[in-house]
């Protein structure tokens, strides 16, 4: 039987590095945050298998390869301060909070906020911030961000996030007509008033709720 340690060290390279992801602060931060942390304790055991889990509120952690993707898409340098929408069980502003210097994360659920702070307050991580709202909004109080990374699928791109935007930024999320599929696309903020988009792959993330998002009974 393996240890979790020995698991994680196999999700690595067989889920990351055989899969492309080569950044080596990205490969760093996803060796160094212990997964089975995040998830409930029944499901310790599929801690690093390559799948999203189920966790409160009818919510899911990303799979790992797609923590790791969006992270790597980023382009993060350790001086960003980075935006996540989304903290959900709060693995990925976890492994963010590795790479980049501080990171925000909004989450719509005040429990799912609650878990993933005293997470990161275990293990910690004393980088992160949590703010309980409406993440299709932002967070103007830290703006503009170098990164910004959507861990739920948009119907389009909130603008109050390409605003938040730092010049030369990257902003990362998943978009699509239909509620639980969507293309990743990364948006480049170029100049004060340009921006380019390019499509990275097909995803499947739970909905992005609120004000720029899908509305809670769509
Ligand atoms: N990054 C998370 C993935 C969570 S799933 C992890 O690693 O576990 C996406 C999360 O987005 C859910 O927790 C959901 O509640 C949250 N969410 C949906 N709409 C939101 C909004 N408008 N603002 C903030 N969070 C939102």
């Amino acid at each position: 039987m393996k240890n979790l340690s020995e698991l994680r060290d196999i999700m690595i390279n067989d889920h990351l590095i055989a899969r492309g992801i080569s950044d080596p602060a990205v490969i760093a931060a996803m060796r160094e945050v212990p997964r089975e942390e995040f998830i409930p304790g029944k499901l310790v055991d599929f801690a690093y298998e390559d799948s999203p889990l189920p966790i409160e509120e009818g919510q899911t952690i990303s799979q790992p390869y797609m923590v790791a993707l969006m992270a790597e898409s980023l382009e993060l340098s350790t001086a960003d301060p980075v935006l996540e929408i989304g903290t959900g069980s709060g693995y990925s502003a976890a492994v963010l909070s590795r790479i980049a210097a501080r990171v925000y994360t909004v989450e719509h659920f005040a429990s799912l906020a609650q878990s993933a702070a005293e997470r990161f307050k275990l293990l910690g991580y004393d980088n992160i911030r949590v703010l309980v709202g409406d993440g299709t909004l932002g967070w103007r109080e830290y703006a503009p961000y170098k990164a910004i990374v959507v861990t739920a699928g948009a119907p389009e791109v909130p603008k109050p996030l390409m605003e938040q935007l730092a010049v030369g930024g990257r902003l990362v999320i998943p978009v699509g007509p239909h509620l639980h599929m969507q293309t990743l696309i990364r948006v480049r903020r170029v100049a004060a008033d340009e921006y380019h988009s390019e499509e990275l792959c097909d995803v499947q993330f739970v909905p992005l709720i609120g004000a720029a998002g899908w509305r809670e009974r769509d």
